[in-house]
């Protein structure tokens, strides 16, 4: 079987979070790195210059997953300046905690916009565009298998992103491209912290058998194995990261 090496990845929301050092790892294992993010640029333009002085290639796109205008440009743009893609993470995401009694319309769709159709989009528009034997690394979470009150909307939304993977990974048959999703636990990004007291956020801390939160770097090393040769064998999985937690 020919071997592909992985050389150009797409990290959505990699301005910020998990998402950048996702684009610091992908950079040192030899990918050049595309770094979309949606609203902070000056984020995503200090990552790309940090990228750049370690001799890596980056670029940063604006983009917003839940538009599929916005992914079309996404890859057009990361196919004129680096290449075509070989590795797509679709990391973007959100989370409000809210009873599912309190969400709006508004906080559904956006929450269901950016995960479900920002997951939809990306490979769809990849189905055409990504190399023969690329990877997709999709991001659920593990509160898919807690159940937690108060994630209902993120919850569901998370479980879609599940479904269109296993789903996607069979459809990519005769491609040698594997699909996958990645399911943290808590990791300590603005996403999970917003809005939590220091005893909620020990409580959380204190859940998995590890007895601390995720950092970043846990998730990013997870994300280089599905995207390296050693997890050539490795599709259509939910590989839950999360000290144990569940
Ligand atoms: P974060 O620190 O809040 O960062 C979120 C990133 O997503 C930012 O770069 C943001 O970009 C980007 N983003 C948001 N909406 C976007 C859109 N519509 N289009 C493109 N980019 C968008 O979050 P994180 O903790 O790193 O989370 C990363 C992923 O891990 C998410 O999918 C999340 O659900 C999942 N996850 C996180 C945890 C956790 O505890 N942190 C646990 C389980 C799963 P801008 O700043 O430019 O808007």
């Amino acid at each position: 079987m020919t071997q592909h090496t992985p050389k150009v990845a797409l990290v959505t929301g990699a301005s910020r979070g998990i998402g950048a050092v996702i684009a610091k790892q992908l950079a040192e294992d030899g990918f050049a790195v595309a770094v979309n993010y949606a609203h902070s640029a000056d984020e995503a333009s200090r990552l790309v210059v940090e990228l750049r002085q370690a001799g890596h290639r980056a670029m940063a796109i604006q983009g917003d997953v839940a538009d599929a205008a916005d992914v079309r440009r996404l890859f057009d743009e990361t196919e004129a300046h680096l290449g075509k893609v070989d590795a797509l993470v679709n990391n973007a995401g959100i989370l409000k905690v809210l009873p599912l009694a309190q969400h709006s319309d508004e906080l559904f769709e956006q929450t269901f916009n950016i995960h479900a159709r920002g997951t939809f989009n990306t490979m769809r528009e990849a189905a055409a565009r990504l190399n023969d034997g690329g990877r997709i690394i999709n991001f659920s979470s593990s509160t898919v298998g807690l159940n937690l009150p108060g994630y209902a909307v993120y919850i569901a939304s998370k479980a879609a992103v599940e479904s269109l993977t296993q789903v996607f990974a069979k459809e990519m048959r005769g491609r040698n491209v594997t699909v996958n999703a990645v399911a943290p636990g808590p990791v300590a990004t603005e996403l999970f912290l917003h809005g939590k007291s220091e005893e909620q956020i020990q409580a959380y801390a204190k859940m998995p058998p590890l007895e601390r939160l995720g950092q970043p770097e846990d998730i990013a090393r997870v994300v280089s194995f599905l995207a390296s040769p050693a997890a050539d064998w490795v599709n259509g999985q939910v590989l839950r990261a999360n000290g144990g937690l569940v």
